[in-house]
């Protein structure tokens, strides 16, 4: 898709540091720099986010998640990964192509990639029934 940061990258159009690809995804690194080891998962096909992807797309996606994700434990010195995915803009998606943060971790490294909370407002229960009250709709 025209203007798409990621397309680019998967078209060799701007560079990127290619960690891993194959016919239907890349894996990159992020250029953040925010932590090492940052590295980003995308389709080759445009699709926007997860909400927006055919169920195809998300197991080519995914299975390269693990693979990249293995690939850092067992020849890296890497003991786990956190994976991170934002779907929309109010949910912190600022580019619009899918793509999954791979963070790889270690203990001891001090790094919360994790998302800390402040603590529902509504109760799990209220809002269990809610959200039971919607889909069931
Ligand atoms: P998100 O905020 O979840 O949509 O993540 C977008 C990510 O893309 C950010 O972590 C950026 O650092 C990363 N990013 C943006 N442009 C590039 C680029 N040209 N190469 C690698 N990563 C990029
Ligand atoms: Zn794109």
């Amino acid at each position: 898709m025209e203007n798409c940061i990621f397309c680019k990258i998967i078209k060799n159009d701007i560079p990127s540091m290619k960690v891993y690809e194959d016919e239907f995804t890349l894996a990159f690194m992020d250029i953040a720099n925010d932590v090492d080891g940052h590295i980003l998962v995308v389709p080759k096909k445009h699709v926007v986010n997860m909400l927006d992807a055919d169920n195809e797309t998300l197991h080519h996606v995914y299975d390269t998640v693990k693979k990249v994700s293995n690939m850092l434990v067992e020849k890296c010195g890497y003991s786990g990964v956190d994976i991170l995915n934002a779907n929309g803009e109010d949910a912190g998606q600022t580019v619009f192509h899918l793509h999954v943060h791979i963070i790889p971790k270690f203990k001891g490294d001090g790094i919360t990639a994790w998302p800390k909370f402040n603590g529902g407002k509504n109760g799990v229960e209220s809002t269990y029934k809610k959200i039971l009250e919607e889909i069931n709709k």
